[in-house]
């Protein structure tokens, strides 16, 4: 039988009443068979998401030695919940030993992963589904990357014979035995490590809008739905600030073609979005998916005559970030030009004066110069391989809306094109892209 996998996001976690949505969602199908959880998220605007307490936990944990002041708060809310789902389960022995665990491990990802933990206790019980906890079955390397064959086998192994299971997002277990954490919003992550592991008919991820817009409706209002994306697409967009999917949730499930269903709790009849291999890929007729930016990146320019021709001119650059241990996200070129583009965290303490002064001894450039508050804006489609004169309606858009490009990179797949803008004029650039291709 064809077996779906579900994760449910933080809001879809955030109190008994919206945990008994979710068990109905559930419920309705009986493919769903395997569940991931988040923690509980805000239930109302200017709440505090159970995760954020937990990393409070920790900062009192290290200040003073105990964390009994934040962890009363982690506490009421999942009182509360069991409470309100009226739910035969000795919360707070769970709490209790929650709590000591805490003060031993002493640990800011451990610390952070028991938000998942109880949600994911608290589920199994409300569905009367088995628990499988993620210290168990989710393993990560020496170099602290998912160690993708012994998960997929334990989770396999873990299954075997289960009606039903649900597994607490977010964590697993380091090389050194200690539980580590992905990056926020990890909980995407395990729920497509799952579906991989299962090898599931789709990877159902509820959360609490009904899909991918072509844009931000923060900037936009109304945006158009996107009914389906390629994993590529996602991850470009997922990557360049798109909110909706963790953009690592793709590798897992990619390999296997599994498709992810993106659905939302709260409006369940609505349609999400789907995002499937580029064979299955229905194009929706526009030339361009969808627009994304981000904003405080750091381009350092380098001009150097015959630049083109100095063999091993841009591994020379290059190795100077890798010492500073700086992932570099473009490099835009010309013929005595590059540009080296990254994160402008990577930038603090020294780092980028040890940077300049690195390439300057290394490449002994003409001209070395430095652009901060800089913002990237992806815009992204399938579509936009096939058309002529995408890049000339974009620079048009953007020159009408008075906006200079610091920089272009255009990949060689054609799939997107980027451009750096002024931090100031991020919003106004990803507006005027979108009327330009959507209006
Ligand atoms: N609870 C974690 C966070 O807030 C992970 C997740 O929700 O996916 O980032």
């Amino acid at each position: 039988m064809a077996v779906k996998v579900c994760k449910f996001g933080g809001t879809s976690m955030a109190d008994g009443n919206v945990m008994n949505a979710v068990k109905k969602i559930i419920l309705s199908d009986e493919s769903r068979k395997y569940v991931v959880v988040s923690a509980p998220g805000k239930r109302f605007s200017g709440d505090i998401k159970v995760t954020d307490l937990l990393y409070s936990c920790y900062d009192e944990l290290k200040r003073t030695g105990s964390c009994d002041a934040a962890f009363a708060k982690v506490r009421t809310r999942f009182e509360s919940i069991v409470k309100e789902l009226n739910l035969p389960m000795d919360i707070t022995s769970i709490l209790n030993e929650t709590q000591r665990r805490l003060v031993e491990e002493k640990s800011e990802d451990f610390a952070a992963s028991r938000g998942e933990y109880l949600s994911a206790r608290v589920m199994a019980v409300l569905l009367g589904a088995t628990f499988i906890d993620c210290e168990d079955v989710v393993f990560f390397n020496e170099e602290g990357q998912l160690d993708g064959e012994k998960t997929y086998k334990a989770i396999s192994k873990a299954v075997e014979g289960l009606d039903m299971a649900v597994f607490p997002g977010f964590y697993g277990k380091a090389a050194n035995g200690r539980v580590k954490t992905f990056s926020r919003g990890g909980s995407d992550i395990t729920g497509a490590i799952v579906a991989r592991a299962v090898n599931a008919s789709v990877y159902e991820n509820w959360t609490d809008v009904s899909g991918f817009l072509a844009c931000d409706p923060r900037i936009v209002d109304n945006p158009r739905h996107i009914k389906n994306l390629s994993y590529k697409e996602l991850f470009e967009l997922s990557y360049m600030g798109a909110n909706v999917l963790h953009s690592d949730s793709i590798f897992p499930v990619r390999k296997a073609n599994i498709p992810i269903l993106i659905k939302n709790t709260f409006r369940p009849e609505d349609e999400g979005t789907s995002i499937i291999p580029i064979s299955q890929y229905k194009p929706e007729g526009n030339i361009v998916t969808g627009i994304a930016g981000k904003k405080n990146f750091t381009v350092i320019l380098i001009e150097k005559t015959h630049m083109n021709s100095e063999i091993g001119f841009v591994r020379k650059v290059l190795s100077v970030l890798e010492r500073e241990n700086i992932p570099v996200e473009h490099i835009p070129s010309g013929i005595d030009t590059m540009s080296v583009v990254f994160d402008s965290k990577y930038a603090k303490d020294y780092k980028l004066e040890r940077v300049i002064d690195g390439i300057k001894n290394d490449v002994e450039p003409d001209i070395i110069r430095v652009m901060e508050n800089v913002a990237l804006i992806a815009t992204v489609g399938h579509g936009m391989s096939s058309s002529i004169g995408t890049s000339a309606r974009l620079f048009k858009a953007m020159a009408q809306a008075n906006i200079n490009a610091k920089l272009i990179d255009q990949g060689s797949s054609e799939l997107s094109i980027t451009v750096g803008v002024r931090n100031e004029d991020c919003e106004k650039c990803i507006s005027a892209i979108y009327h330009e291709f959507f209006s």
